[in-house]
C-alpha cells in the first residue's frame, strides 16, 4: 500500500512524488505512506518503509518519549505545531528536522498527515547569526551585547543571593602606538594573543569580553575585593612576557580599573562607567597598574598586599614578638597568669598590632607556622618564669580558628609542651565561641583530646558570638572571658550592666571561671567585683608589656593588696 496512495488521481501522485519536502501519511503508530523525498532524507527503501521502519526509527532514541507523545496527540485529533526533532538517517546519521503533523482521516481510519523538512542549513546559519551578534568578530570573544546580557543576568542572581562581583575594565596602555607604527594587522595579531592570554586567568563562570578596540571586560562573579585584586595581578602578570607577533616582539602593558558590585554601581552602565574612572586612575599612577573605583578599596587591598608579601619573611626573619597582659585575681589581686599577644615588629613600619594582620594571616594559611611560634614561644616563656621561681598559674594563648582546624593541632600543643617542659594544666588556649560553635562536633572531638591532656581551655570574647548555653554544658571549657565591648560602657550603659552580670552568675552556675576583658576605670573594677567575677585584664592594671617587664611584674606583684 506504500507508495500509492489509493483513489488518488495521478496528478495527486505526480505531485507527492515531486515535493521537495518529506511527506507522510501515519496510521495505527505505523507509516501508510512515505514520499520519495521522505525516503531519501533518511536513506531508506520504500520496502524498509513498509515491512519493519516506524516512526521511532527516524529520531534519535533520547527523544523517543517526545514522538510517543505526539502520536497520541494526533490520534486524539489534536493538530500539530511544527516542532524540531534529531532525525536519525538509516546509515546512524543525525540532523535537525522540523516535524508538523496535522489529523486527518484516511477511510475510515484516522491517520496523521505530516511534513518532515532537514533543517540544518538553517541552524547553522542562525547560529552564526547570534554569533556575529553576540562576539567579537576579531577574538572570537563575548561582545558588549553578550556582555550586557551576562552582567544582567549577574545582577539578577546577585539580588536574590545578596552576592557581589567586580568588573574589571583593562586597557593596553599606548596601543595606538601598535597600530601607528606596525600597521593594524599587527595590532589585530597582538589583541588576539593578549586574549587568549586573558581568558588563562579567568574561571569558567567569568565573563572576558572584547568591548572594541584595545578595550577588554572582565566579570567576575561571586568575588571579594581582595580576589578581584589577585586576578589583576595575575593579568599584569600574564600580559609582561613580551609577545611575538608578525616578526615583532612586542612588550605591552595593561592599566586595569575595578569598579564593585554592589557598592560602586547597581547597574551595567554604571559599573562600566566607574570602572573606566578607576582605569583612568591607574593610568594616572604610571600605568601597569590596577586600581579601584573606591579609594578605601585601594588602601585596603594595597595594605593586604603589603601584608601578605611581608608576612612571609617576618617569621624567618625573626620579627614577632609576644607580649603578655596580667590576668588579675579579684580575690586578692595576684596575677595568676598571663595572656600573650604577638607582635609584628616590622623594621620599616614599626610595631604592627595582631587586629592588622592576624586576618590576613589566617586568609593566606600562614596562621599556622605563626601560631605554632606563638605556642612554643609562650610555653617556653612560662617555663622560664617558672623555673625563675615565680609563680605562674596560667599562660593563656589564642588560637585562631584556621588553626584549631588543622590536621595534628593537638599533637603540635603536646609537642610545645613536651619541648619547654610545661605542665599541661598551665597552658590555656582561648578560642572564640565561633571556632568553638563552627562544626560543633569536630570541635567537641579537639577539644576533648586537649582536655584529656590536661590543656585548660577559655571562651575569648565572650558575648559577640552566639553560643547557647546548652552548648557551652557540653564543651570542656573552664572560663568565660566578657568582651571587652560590654565593660568599656559598663557606668553609663544599663544594657552592658545586664550582659555582664548575667554572663557572671551563668559562668558560676556552670562553674566556669568568669574573666572581664578590658577593664580601665576603677568604676568598671568595682560594679564587676559587685557581680561576683573572678578576674579581670586590663589597662586598669598594665596594658601588655615585653617579657623582661612582664618578670619584674610577675615578681613585685604590684596589686595584691589592691583587693
Ligand atoms: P584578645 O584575645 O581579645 O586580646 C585582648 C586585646 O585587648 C589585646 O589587643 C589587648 O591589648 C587589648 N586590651 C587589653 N586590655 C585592654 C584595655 O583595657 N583597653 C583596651 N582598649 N584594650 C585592651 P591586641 O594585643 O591588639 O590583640 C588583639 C587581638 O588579636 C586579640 O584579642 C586576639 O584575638 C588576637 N591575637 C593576639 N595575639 C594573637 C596570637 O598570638 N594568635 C592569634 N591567633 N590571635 C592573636
Ligand atoms: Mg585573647
Ligand atoms: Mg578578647
Amino acid at each position: 500500500m506504500t507508495g500509492k496512495v489509493e483513489g488518488g488521481t495521478n496528478l495527486f501522485q505526480a505531485t507527492m512524488e515531486a515535493a521537495q519536502v518529506g511527506i507522510f501519511v501515519m496510521g495505527e503508530g505505523r507509516f501508510i505512506y512515505v514520499n520519495p523525498f521522505m525516503r531519501e532524507l533518511f536513506g531508506y527503501s520504500e520496502d524498509d518503509f513498509q515491512s519493519r521502519i516506524g516512526p521511532l526509527d527516524l529520531v534519535v532514541p533520547e527523544q523517543h518519549d517526545i514522538v510517543a507523545e505526539q502520536l497520541a496527540l494526533r490520534a486524539a485529533g489534536v493538530p500539530g505545531k511544527a516542532y524540531e526533532l534529531s532525525g536519525r538517517r538509516k546509515d546512524g546519521s543525525v540532523f535537525t528536522m522540523s516535524i508538523l503533523g496535522m489529523p486527518a482521516r484516511f477511510g475510515n481510519l484516522p491517520v496523521s498527515v505530516g511534513t518532515v523538512l532537514d533543517v540544518t542549513d538553517r541552524k547553522a546559519a542562525e547560529l552564526r547569526i547570534r554569533e556575529l551578534a553576540d562576539f567579537d568578530a576579531l577574538t572570537g570573544l563575548p561582545n558588549r551585547r553578550l556582555l550586557h546580557d551576562r552582567v544582567e543576568q549577574m545582577i539578577a542572581s546577585a539580588e536574590r543571593e545578596n552576592g557581589s562581583a567586580a568588573l574589571m575594565f583593562l586597557d593596553i596602555d599606548h596601543f595606538k602606538r601598535v597600530n601607528d607604527s606596525l600597521g593594524h594587522s599587527v595590532g589585530d595579531e597582538l589583541l588576539c594573543a593578549l586574549a587568549q592570554r586573558y581568558a588563562a586567568v579567568v574561571r569558567k563562570v567569568d565573563t572576558l569580553a572584547r568591548l572594541g578596540g584595545d578595550e577588554f571586560i572582565i566579570l567576575l562573579p561571586e568575588v571579594t575585593a581582595a580576589a578581584a585584586a589577585d586576578v589583576a595581578r595575575r593579568v599584569l602578570e600574564i600580559a609582561a612576557a613580551p609577545f611575538s607577533v608578525g616578526g615583532h616582539a612586542l612588550t605591552i602593558t595593561p592599566s586595569i580599573g575595578i569598579s564593585l558590585y554592589p557598592q560602586d554601581g547597581k547597574d551595567i552602565d554604571t559599573l562600566l562607567k566607574n570602572a573606566d574612572t578607576a582605569m583612568y586612575k591607574a593610568k594616572d599612577l604610571g600605568r601597569n597598574t590596577f586600581q579601584f573605583y573606591s579609594s578605601e578599596m585601594n588602601m585596603a587591598t594595597l595594605e593586604r598586599l603589603m601584608m601578605e608579601s611581608n608576612l612571609r619573611h617576618a617569621l624567618t626573619a625573626a620579627e614577632f614578638e609576644l607580649h603578655y597582659q596580667p590576668l588579675v585575681s579579684l580575690e586578692n589581686g595576684e596575677i595568676v597568669g598571663v595572656e600573650a599577644l604577638i607582635r609584628w615588629c616590622h623594621p620599616d613600619l614599626g610595631m604592627i598590632m595582631p587586629d592588622r594582620f592576624i586576618s590576613v594571616a589566617e586568609e593566606t594559611g600562614m596562621i599556622n607556622p605563626i601560631g605554632d611560634w606563638v605556642l612554643f614561644e609562650a610555653c617556653r616563656q612560662a617555663q622560664a618564669w617558672i623555673d625563675e621561681g615565680l609563680a605562674l598559674r596560667t599562660m593563656a594563648v589564642n588560637v585562631a580558628p584556621v588553626q584549631f582546624r588543622q590536621a595534628g593541632f593537638v599533637e603540635m600543643v603536646a609537642g610545645a609542651l613536651s619541648t619547654s617542659g610545661l605542665a599541661a594544666d598551665r597552658l590555656e588556649l582561648e578560642l572564640t565561641e565561633r571556632t568553638v560553635m563552627h562544626d560543633a562536633e569536630f570541635t567537641l572531638g579537639t577539644l576533648s583530646a586537649l582536655n584529656r591532656m590536661g590543656v585548660c581551655l577559655s571562651l575569648d570574647d565572650f558575648g559577640t558570638g552566639y553560643s547557647s548555653l546548652a552548648y557551652l554544658k557540653r564543651f570542656p571549657v573552664g572560663k568565660l572571658k566578657i568582651d571587652r565591648s560590654f565593660v568599656m560602657d559598663l557606668e553609663r550603659d544599663a544594657d552592658d550592666r545586664a550582659i555582664a552580670s548575667t554572663i557572671v552568675s551563668m559562668g558560676r552556675n556552670l562553674r566556669l571561671t568568669v574573666l572581664a576583658e578590658g577593664v580601665e576605670t576603677a568604676e568598671q573594677l568595682a560594679l564587676l567585683r559587685n557581680m561576683g567575677c573572678a578576674m579581670v585584664q586590663g589597662y586598669h592594671f598594665s596594658k601588655p608589656l615585653t617579657a623582661a617587664r612582664m618578670t619584674e611584674l610577675l615578681r613585685s606583684q604590684p596589686f595584691l593588696h589592691e583587693s
